[in-house]
């Protein structure tokens, strides 16, 4: 909860002070906040769904070479059925939060690094707060996280060979006391302190990863009683770089939309062993080259990845009246968005911008093969600057597919 600074008295500073120096100093600032790491930026929801419309032309326009928004649908081995249903608590979700890397143990930092790298671990959680990855979270009243600080422990701090999750909790408290960590209360934003576990080290049987929150006891009294002192929590197993990086992604989304288990939990639900959006889905993915979990979409009725892929779009008619007269261009064309399995029918205008978007058109010629269509540009003695037009042939003298192909 946020306090207003008027209304709330001063602390104690000298006992403040001593508090701090008592305690022990476990983290340290890797790397300035947000260092190195461009920052994320989203669309806005309204447009980012492209299964509600029938083609792709109402998805906003990217930077030339990209491509559209997919939200990827998975119905394989261990992912939950287009009939599973979320409870929608009344508890907290993170909005706007901050996720702290917290890298725990020396192994992390040993010569030769380990593999995969405290370096590699950054980069693909960087990746995943900065992509698409998140974006679904939304229909549950979180909004995607950005990436935070990245900590690492003082040398000689190691967690237990078998640890549990109260001792990655005990980390958290501890840097809070320390100072390394605001208490919750004065956090500007919410913040979930994530820590990778280091190589050596295992995890209580079948986790892979968790996330919970710990309540912190503010010695401030009698200022400061505040039940919403949670420090938001979670561990994820040291493993391979797959397998970290979709266990981070895993507890990203889930400590999202679920912080302290009265949030958005998957039917049956479970007060105790949490049962959430990325625990019914199993399959993973592939996001601008890092490997993440699906997550249960009640929108979508599926187990999805948000993800930014060029789609593969097969022309098979075109609007063109006459259609023998060079002077009347393409009005429209038609067929099968073969990526989602959709159909579409957009103009000519809207297929160029897709196509320099990074989608692929294509038709297919009667013998099976496959004529790309491409955009080329024409300069009529009307136009200056020239007609962008869409072929599969550049050469006018030659028979283009599109206009063998039937009227839409
Ligand atoms: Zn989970």
């Amino acid at each position: 909860m946020a306090k207003s600074s008027a209304s709330r008295p001063k602390r104690a500073s000298t006992a403040r002070a001593s508090k701090k120096s008592a305690a022990q100093r476990v983290l340290k600032w890797r790397l300035e906040k947000g260092g190195g790491v461009a920052p994320p930026s989203f669309r806005r929801a309204k447009r980012l769904d492209p299964t509600a419309v029938s083609a792709d032309s109402r998805v906003e326009r990217r930077s030339p070479g990209g491509s559209d928004l997919v939200v990827q649908k998975f119905t394989g081995t261990g992912d939950a059925a287009a009939t599973t249903t979320v409870t929608s608590g009344s508890g907290k979700r993170l909005r706007n939060v901050v996720v702290n890397l917290i890298f725990w143990g020396d192994a992390w930092q040993r010569t030769p690094a380990p593999n995969p790298s405290l370096a590699q671990v950054v980069n693909d959680a960087a990746n995943i707060l900065a992509g698409p990855y998140q974006l679904r979270v939304s229909q549950y009243g979180a909004t995607p996280a950005r990436l935070g600080t990245v900590f690492v422990s003082v040398p000689g701090n190691n967690p237990p060979t078998n640890y549990k999750t109260s001792d990655v909790a005990n980390l958290i408290t501890a840097s809070i006391e320390g100072g390394a960590l605001p208490e919750p209360d004065e956090e500007a934003s919410d913040v979930l302190h994530l820590v990778f576990m280091p190589p050596g080290t295992n995890a209580p049987p079948n986790l892979g990863g968790l996330h919970t929150y710990a309540n912190y006891s503010d010695y401030d009294f009698p200022f400061d009683i505040d039940i919403n002192d949670r420090s938001h929590i979670a561990w994820v197993a040291f493993g391979n770089r797959a397998f970290i990086s979709s266990v981070f992604s895993h507890e990203v989304v889930e400590a999202l939309t679920d912080p302290e288990g009265d949030g958005i939990q998957v039917n049956p639900t479970n007060a105790n062993n949490w049962n959430e959006i990325g625990d019914v889905c199993a399959t993973t993915g592939n996001v601008n080259g890092v490997t993440v979990q699906s997550y249960w979409s009640q929108t979508d009725q599926a187990c999805v990845i948000p993800a930014d892929i060029p789609l593969e779009m097969e022309i098979t008619c075109v609007h063109k009246t006459p259609r023998n007269d060079p002077y009347h261009p393409i009005r429209q064309v038609g067929g099968i968005n073969r990526t989602q399995n959709i159909a579409f029918r957009i103009s000519q205008a809207d297929c160029i911008r897709s196509i320099d978007r990074g989608n692929h058109f294509f038709v297919t010629a009667p013998n099976g093969t496959r004529a790309d269509v491409r955009v080329h540009i024409h300069f009529p003695p009307w136009s200056l600057q020239g007609t962008r037009y869409i072929s599969t042939n550049p050469d006018n003298t030659r028979a283009d597919n599109l206009l063998s192909l039937p009227e839409c």
